[in-house]
């Protein structure tokens, strides 16, 4: 752990929830809140990851705990457990917690208030950020994980279908007074947009309007990770998935300006990876 962070005297006041969430399925909400959490976690910040989409692909597979849910969020309702028994903590980065809605896909059994009472739950226990892996489409289950955060990213693909969703979620989030949304477009193949097969990162985001919170290309590396149950930016080898996440994460802290950085001279092989995210948000590579 680079740095410890301390939350002061009043935990619920600072940490920040951050729900992830789309309007079409499938697009990235998972991959990107296991790869934002733990690279957050890496700098040093107490994180909980809150699995609140049932669906197939789920955020305990992607960190390699699926073997350690004993417990869920239905579990502290029902009163079967504690809620430390069901934050469950990463193996290596011990400031990461999962917590688990719920094991057996029964869709709406946690409730709006009783997803409230477990982020309330979560805050205390002193966590900096709570990021919420929120279901796909915009019903029930959607309007009960976005009721307790008070920030957003949105994810969408380059696609006019997932932007027109995307856009839907933008109101519905406004209209639930979160105001402070970002946007991180995934699966970009700058191969494609320089033959104007795709849409453009910038075009994306100004169709959308949304301040842009990273861009994520395309990569085979995403699906091996998933595989493996190894977030990307735990990678030792250095991927551009995994730095565009990691960059996200910085920016999402406030720790970093991406566009700046990306113009600031360097040496080294640092330079290409540089060029090449640049390029990416151009959409000129
Ligand atoms: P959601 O949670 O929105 O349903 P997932 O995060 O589960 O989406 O991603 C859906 C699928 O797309 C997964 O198989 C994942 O590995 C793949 N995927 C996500 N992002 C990328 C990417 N940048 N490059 C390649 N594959 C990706
Ligand atoms: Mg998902």
């Amino acid at each position: 752990m680079e740095t410890q962070h301390s939350l002061g005297n009043n935990p619920e006041t600072e940490s920040r929830v951050v729900v992830v969430t789309s309007g079409k399925g499938g697009v990235g909400k998972t991959t990107t809140t296991a790869n934002l959490g733990m690279s957050i976690a890496r700098l040093g910040y107490k994180v909980a990851l809150i699995d609140a989409d049932l669906g197939l692909r789920n955020l305990d597979l992607l960190l390699g705990l699926e073997n350690r849910v004993l417990y869920t969020a239905m579990d502290i309702v029902e009163g079967q457990c504690r809620l430390d028994q069901a934050l469950i903590r990463d193996k290596k980065w011990k400031n990461l917690a999962l917590l688990a809605v719920s094991k057996n896909r029964q869709k709406y059994n946690v409730t709006r208030k009783n997803m409230q009472n477990l982020v309330n739950s979560v805050k205390e226990l002193g966590f900096h950020f709570v990021l919420i892996d929120c279901p796909a489409g915009i019903d029930v289950g959607f309007i009960n994980a976005i009721s307790s955060a008070t920030e957003a990213v949105i994810v969408t693909t380059p696609e006019i279908t997932a932007i027109r969703d995307a856009d839907r979620v933008a109101g519905l989030l406004e209209a639930n007074t979160i105001y402070n949304v970002k946007l991180l477009v995934n699966r970009v193949r700058p191969d494609m947009i320089q033959k104007n097969d795709m849409m453009s990162v910038r075009d994306v985001q100004e169709m959308l309007g949304i301040p842009l919170l990273g861009a994520i290309p395309e990569d085979t590396n995403v699906i091996i990770s998933t595989n493996k149950g190894e977030p990307l930016v735990l990678n030792k080898k250095l991927t551009l998935s995994g730095i565009a996440f990691e960059n996200a994460a910085r920016r999402l802290i406030g720790k970093q300006d991406y566009f700046l950085d990306l113009n600031t001279p360097s040496s080294g092989i640092e330079d290409s990876w540089r060029q090449k995210l640049q390029d990416f948000f151009l959409g000129n590579s």
